[in-house]
């Protein structure tokens, strides 16, 4: 099986696509419509057809800026004030002021919204203040519509290639990439004038309490390679310590998902079938109520559909149960789950880095331009909180247009051969092992460490404590980790990451002292929120071969917040009346 193959070969392009999921697509394609004569690759891990945490579709947009509905003003507040203030808004008001034209060109690429009976977008509200989720009733067509585009446009792509390290110049400009191909082991070499990582969340860093290693929330292929990569090569990485933590159906592990089912009337509740969050909007507040809730002896925490009409419950399981996780159906039936009878058990979900639904990810500013020179960021791996699927699209299209302008005003960077050779000897190193430990089994232990070490709440001792053991896991990884074939080989590199991700985990965790983010970032050792020290960003970066963090200011806003809006985030608690 996928026996390893002695060999490298080189290629050059203008612009270099790291994952094909949802922002990559997008970014290749807007670098190709900039300068059709330049060379696009798009380089993917699986195959572009079915990657990525869109593979099987989606049920909507949660973050669409609608006109008529809301102004990127509206939303830039609110996720300003959903995100503790601790945003640069430049990046995110210009989401908000692109997304809309993004929605129509999904739209016109044959992927549908709920319209109403005008032929309007149907908007429904969701988040605490403002109305921004557009559902998708034949989201499972999502990936196929973007792939035709991909064909059309003659975008090259290079499917089973796992990238593992960026290439640099001694000036720091990035160089493009080297990757591995994930049937044969062969080494690629990509020569690029720009690189745009869409890598997707860092989502196999905890253990899914299912017990299944790839029973992850998210797309499990997805394993914090960007992450890793853009740390290596020197790229400062941005609160890492706001972690992505979901509340979700126990044991299946997906989405509840009252995004879907509460515009008709579904929510969250707690063991007497009460609701005790007024919003069901994902944020770091709402899941330490989620979290206060199970602790208080009301849990466990259930998705309450129940009340509802039948034909209102037909209607949600068309969308929840064919769209975006067609397995869901399947898991209720194999449980005989049915949500006109009971309410459906949730719980909370292992740790990630994921800027798509919290704020973790590699530092970029307004223009998807990383702090190394010719390097981008899009999607969930890059700093723009909540940004979501249409976040990736945005952002990914922001990114394929001034990597393309970048790349036309310079020449291919020089890099060092010598850092070819020594990544090709970190890479293949578990192959050349007659003996040892495999790959699945230093994960396992990692992510089970991850677990019992960083879960939150977050205390001082534990975290001294993983990043202790996950320092021998390290050593068992670089001395002991053996693999037998290629197929074992991506386990391995994938191993890797996980580790590099995890000891980012902790060393951001520690670095700010005090709590912010709800459950996201709760320390026990500094419980209350300090606005006079930590009211800003955090960056973590590679020094001198060594982790190290700083303080980063939050950039002047552009919309202001006014004094009585800023902790509206912070009351989500239903109050009892009297
Ligand atoms: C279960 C679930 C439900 C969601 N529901 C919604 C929703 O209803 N509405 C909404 O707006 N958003 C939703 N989201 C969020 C949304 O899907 C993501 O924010 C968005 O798709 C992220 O896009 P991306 O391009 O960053 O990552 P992805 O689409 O995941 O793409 C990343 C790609 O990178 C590839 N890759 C990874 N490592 C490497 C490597 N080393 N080399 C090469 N390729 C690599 C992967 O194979 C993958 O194809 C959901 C997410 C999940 C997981």
């Amino acid at each position: 099986m996928d026996e390893i193959v002695d060999g490298l070969s080189e290629v050059s392009c203008d612009v270099l696509v790291i994952g094909g999921g949802t922002a990559g697509p997008m970014a290749a394609l807007k670098a190709k419509a900039k300068n059709p004569k330049a060379n696009v690759i798009l380089l993917e891990k699986a195959n572009v057809k079915r990657s990525g945490a869109i593979s099987m579709g989606m049920d909507g947009l949660n973050n669409a800026v609608v006109p008529g509905y809301a102004t990127p003003e509206q939303y830039t507040k609110e996720i300003t004030i959903a995100n503790d203030g601790i945003v640069d808004q430049k990046p995110v008001y210009k989401y908000a002021q692109k997304c809309y034209s993004i929605i129509e060109e999904l739209d016109s690429f044959g992927i549908r919204f709920l319209k109403n009976e005008n032929g309007d977008f149907a908007v429904k509200k969701v988040h605490h203040i403002g109305t921004y989720v557009l559902p998708m009733p034949n989201g499972e067509t999502v990936k196929k519509a973007l792939y035709r585009q991909l064909r059309r446009a003659r975008i090259l792509i290079s499917n089973r290639y796992m990238a593992t390290r960026l290439l640099t110049a001694s000036d720091g400009r990035v160089a493009g990439a080297i990757a591995v191909n994930t049937r044969t082991a062969e080494f690629l070499v990509l020569k690029a004038k720009a690189v745009i990582l869409c890598m997707g969340a860092a989502g196999r860093l905890g253990l899914p309490t299912s017990g299944y290693m790839f029973g992850t929330y998210e797309n499990a292929a997805n394993s914090g390679d960007g992450y890793a990569m853009a740390y290596h090569a020197g790229a400062a990485l941005a609160n890492l310590e706001c972690f992505q933590i979901n509340p979700l159906i126990k044991d299946y592990n997906g989405p509840a998902c009252a995004y879907v089912a509460g515009p008709f009337g579904a929510y969250t509740a707690n063991n007497e079938g009460s609701r005790f969050i007024e919003c069901d909007y994902w944020s770091g507040q709402m899941m330490l109520e989620f979290f206060n809730e199970l602790q208080s002896g009301k849990g466990p925490v259930f998705l309450k559909l129940n009340h509802l009409h039948e034909n209102t419950i037909k209607e949600i399981e068309t969308t929840l149960h064919k769209v975006e996780r067609p397995t869901r159906g399947l898991f209720h039936e194999g449980r005989s789950t049915d949500y006109r009878r009971e309410m459906i058990e949730m719980h909370i979900s292992e740790i990630g880095f994921c800027s798509g639904h919290s704020a973790s990810g590699v530092f970029v500013d307004e223009f998807a331009r990383t702090t190394v020179p010719g390097l981008y960021a899009a999607g969930d791996m890059a700093s723009v909180p909540h940004n979501y699927m249409l976040g990736a699209f945005t952002n990914g299209s922001v990114a394929g247009e001034d990597a393309m302008t970048y790349a036309e005003n310079v020449d291919f960077a020089e890099f060092d051969a010598a850092d070819v050779a020594k990544e090709q000897a970190r890479v293949l190193a578990p192959t050349k092992r007659e003996d040892g430990i495999p790959p699945n089994q230093i994960e396992y232990k990692a992510r089970r460490l991850v677990n019992d070490y960083f879960q939150p709440p977050k205390v001082t001792r534990k975290f001294e404590i993983g990043q202790k053991r996950l320092g021998e896991v390290r050593e068992d990884m670089e001395q002991s980790m053996m693999a037998r074939n290629a197929h074992e080989l991506l386990r391995a590199l994938e191993t890797a990451s996980i580790l590099d991700c995890a000891d980012m985990a902790a060393h951001a965790s520690l670095y700010r002292t005090e709590s912010r983010w709800g459950l996201y970032h709760l320390r026990t050792d500094h419980p209350e929120k300090n606005n006079d020290d930590w009211f800003c960003h955090t960056l973590l970066s590679k020094k001198d071969g060594r982790m190290a963090s700083e303080k980063r200011a939050v950039q002047p806003y552009v919309v202001p917040i006014a004094e009585d809006e800023k902790d509206l985030y912070d009351k989500q608690r239903v109050r009892a009346s009297a």
